[in-house]
């Protein structure tokens, strides 16, 4: 009945988008959508699958539309910057932009909250994270957008591992000097091993998604102190990457808290509203059921 009311007498719900190719297989409306049903906040969602010649023409008719914001997923992370007035310092420094808001002026702004959800997670994780080392596998959106959030809080070491290495030294070359962070890459030649007490790794290659046994040439040393490993892969949640972890006693991080996080900033970032992370964990959770029926 509200929104039969808001349809009569106004005012209009806010519209919201995902932008991608493909997309189907997307949850994210799911998520959002339960997420503000459970805010009573009026938005609809609706995820569009756009023709990347129409891409242009899909960014005016949001913004004709007066859209409130956003998201955008491959192959368009990159591509959106021409049409939009303003970057956050994590889009402008990550090159990529998964999160789009209307101003009240009516201008849009990019953000990236991919890294800033991974950071959220690891601060709930680990709590201070200034003194740690992390070594980061993978050099492609993921991984740069945590990259960024890495340097930007300034802990004291970033080691980016990729098997082309020339993108891990662009990531490092654009994120040398921000901070006091300490930024190199490695060559990453056969198996890397992982053996130093404190340390915290995160798996950001495409490694391991829908694929239950896949898992990126690592070793763990068992018997180590105080040591995290993350995964970006969200489905499945308990990837190889992360068993082979528990296996030599590290603690674990899976890439669904992350995939909320970013979601639940996305939300904050539209509305100004703290949405319930628990329920939009489980929603991703029923969507991902969805898809192994
Ligand atoms: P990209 O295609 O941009 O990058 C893929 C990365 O994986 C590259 O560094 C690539 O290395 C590396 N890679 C691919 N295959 C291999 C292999 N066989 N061995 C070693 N490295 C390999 O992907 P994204 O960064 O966008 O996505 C990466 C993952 O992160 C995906 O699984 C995605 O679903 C997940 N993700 C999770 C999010 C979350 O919220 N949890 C948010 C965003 C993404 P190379 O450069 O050599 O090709």
């Amino acid at each position: 009945m509200d929104a039969l009311a808001a349809l009569m007498k106004g005012p209009l719900p806010d519209l919201y988008f995902c932008i991608g190719n493909p997309v189907v297989g997307n949850p994210t409306q799911y998520m959002v959508e339960e997420a503000f049903s459970a805010l009573n906040h009026p938005g609809r969602y609706l995820t569009c699958e756009v023709q990347p010649t129409e891409l242009e023409a899909s960014m005016w008719g949001l913004r004709a539309l007066q859209f409130a914001g956003g998201n955008v997923t491959a192959p368009f992370k990159q591509q959106v910057f021409p049409f939009l007035d303003d970057l956050s310092e994590s889009a402008r420094l990550c090159q990529a932009v998964n999160c789009i808001t209307r101003q009240p002026d009516g201008t849009y702004v990019g953000d990236n909250t991919d890294g800033k959800g991974f950071l959220q997670s690891l601060k709930e994780a680990l709590g201070d994270i200034a003194q740690r080392k992390v070594i980061l596998f993978g050099s492609g959106g993921a991984a740069s957008a945590i990259a960024t959030e890495l340097v930007l809080a300034e802990i004291r070491e970033l080691v980016l591992v990729n098997r082309s290495e020339d993108k891990a030294q662009a990531v490092a070359k654009r994120l040398q000097g921000i901070s006091k962070t300490i930024v190199r890459t490695e060559k990453w030649e056969g198996t890397y091993r992982l053996q130093e007490d404190g340390l915290v790794t995160v798996q950001a290659t495409s490694v391991g998604l829908f694929n239950k046994q896949a898992c990126i040439n690592v070793e763990f040393e068992g018997g180590l102190k105080d040591c995290l490993a993350c995964d970006v892969v969200f489905n499945p949640v308990d990837t190889a990457f992360l068993q082979k972890a528990r296996e030599a006693g590290w603690k674990t991080l899976d890439g669904l808290g992350m995939l909320v996080n970013q979601g639940s900033i996305a939300i904050r970032n539209w509305t100004g509203l703290e949405p319930d992370r628990t329920l939009m964990r489980r929603s991703l959770e029923e969507a991902f059921a969805v898809l192994t029926k």
